[in-house]
């Protein structure tokens, strides 16, 4: 039976996860399971797979979740400090499915007992990519993308070999106001950039997918995993969501990854490696299908694709810089304080504001990381004009 762990499994990811898991129940023996703060579901989750220990976000709602498994035997804890303690807890695959920064430092600590680490959490290379690779690679632990767009690079380039690739395409829907005529974007609401054209996904993610920080955050994904330059990344606009990634090669070859718009196949992928397992998703019907389309990003309708550009020149610190000022900015967005188009010029602001600040440096080390994304966050509020928040790695 393989050890496995799940990392905000009440998530739209880890329900995936689990829904997977579910269909193949006796190859698992479940360690640890953890989530926010739908207790509900994630003592029902807890029932349903018996794990080791099961973990809330929050110290406070401890009891209640103690109180929903009563009876069980299930281990339950709460916080920041119980998240790591379950991290620790040795596994053959984890996956890394909490959302934004805070999932950085459950998934180092999961690297340190090697095995697969399934990583979902795309924030996590993005702010510390090289500190990720770095635990793995000392630890012997694989790191396996589960974004979608990574999944298919990673499948694309099977057998082959990195310094053979000339570019990597990856696609994006191109959200809620891909079609929106520019001048309609700055009166944009949250609900709005919530409904996705293609893909079922968190709150959050789907509004990033609308402004394009999402495809931003994984151009900077790719280039820490892969290792390949930035210029030789591109976004390609493909509003069917079928082509996940192309990887170009030195002779000009081309191999495409695709498959449905359903995160259960990167999952399943990732679940299954190095073997592909019965995965429950749609078998494409290409004649049904007809065509497929594609179109360049305009990056005036999408600056963060612009921002990331910087980012990756800039290297080191400024993702970090550029996630935290992000999901502050998101933050303000859904709470209504600030316009969709703000997101994007606040943390253009916060770049420039931090520039100056060495950013170059190799995010390398974990306090330094949660330094800047905090002054990153702070920074938001004092442009905002809001009392200084809390959140981050
Ligand atoms: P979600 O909001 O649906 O779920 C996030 C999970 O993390 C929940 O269990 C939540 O309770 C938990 N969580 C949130 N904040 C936490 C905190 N501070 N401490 C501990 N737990 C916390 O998000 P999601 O859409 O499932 O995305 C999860 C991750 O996967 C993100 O990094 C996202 O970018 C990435 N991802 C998601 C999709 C998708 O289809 N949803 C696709 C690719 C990548
Ligand atoms: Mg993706």
């Amino acid at each position: 039976m393989r050890r496995i762990s799940i990392f905000g499994s009440t998530g739209s990811i880890g329900c995936s996860t689990l829904d997977l898991v579910g269909r193949q129940r006796d190859a698992f023996h479940v360690v640890a399971l953890t989530g926010g703060r739908n207790i509900v579901k994630l003592a029902e989750q807890a029932k349903e797979f018996r794990p080791e220990v099961v973990v809330c976000a929050d110290e406070k709602d401890v009891a209640a979740l103690r109180e929903a498994l009563a009876g069980t035997g299930i281990e339950a804890s709460g916080g920041r400090s119980a998240i790591l303690e379950a991290a620790a807890r040795p596994t053959d695959w984890t996956m890394s499915a909490i959302l934004g920064a805070a999932g950085l430092e459950p998934g180092l600590v999961a690297l340190q007992h090697g095995g697969v680490l399934a990583l979902a959490n795309k924030e996590s290379l993005v702010c510390a990519g090289p500190l990720m690779m770095e635990m793995a690679a000392r630890h012997a632990a694989t790191i396996l993308p589960v974004d979608s767009e990574h999944s298919a690079v990673f499948q694309a380039l099977n057998g082959e070999r990195v310094e053979d690739v000339e570019r990597l395409l990856i696609t994006a829907s191109g959200g809620a106001f891909r079609d929106w005529p520019i001048e309609r974007l700055a009166t944009a609401t949250a609900a709005q950039a919530a409904t996705h054209p293609t893909w079922d996904m968190g709150q959050r993610i789907t509004i990033d997918s609308a402004s394009m920080f999402n495809k931003a955050l994984e151009l900077i994904e790719a280039h820490e995993y892969f290792g390949i330059e930035p210029e030789r990344i591109e976004v390609l606009v493909h509003p069917e969501s079928l082509v996940h990634a192309i990887v170009g090669f030195a002779d000009g070859g081309l191999i495409a990854h695709v498959g449905p718009h359903d995160m259960r196949h990167a999952i399943g992928y990732a679940l299954n490696w190095p073997a592909r397992g019965d995965v429950p998703v749609e078998r494409l019907d290409f004649a049904a299908i007809g065509s497929l389309t594609f179109r360049a990003p305009d990056e005036t309708r999408w600056p963060a694709l612009r921002l990331a550009r910087e980012v990756m020149q800039t290297g080191g610190l400024a993702g970090a810089v550029f996630n935290g000022a992000k999901e502050r900015a998101l933050d303000h967005f859904i709470a209504g304080r600030v316009g969709f188009l703000d997101m994007a010029a606040l943390v253009e602001r916060v770049l420039v504001k931090m520039s100056s600040d060495d950013l170059g440096k190799a995010a390398l080390e974990l306090d330094i990381v949660r330094a800047v994304d905090a002054q990153a966050r702070a920074l938001v509020d004092e442009f905002v004009g809001v009392p200084v928040g809390s959140g981050g790695v």
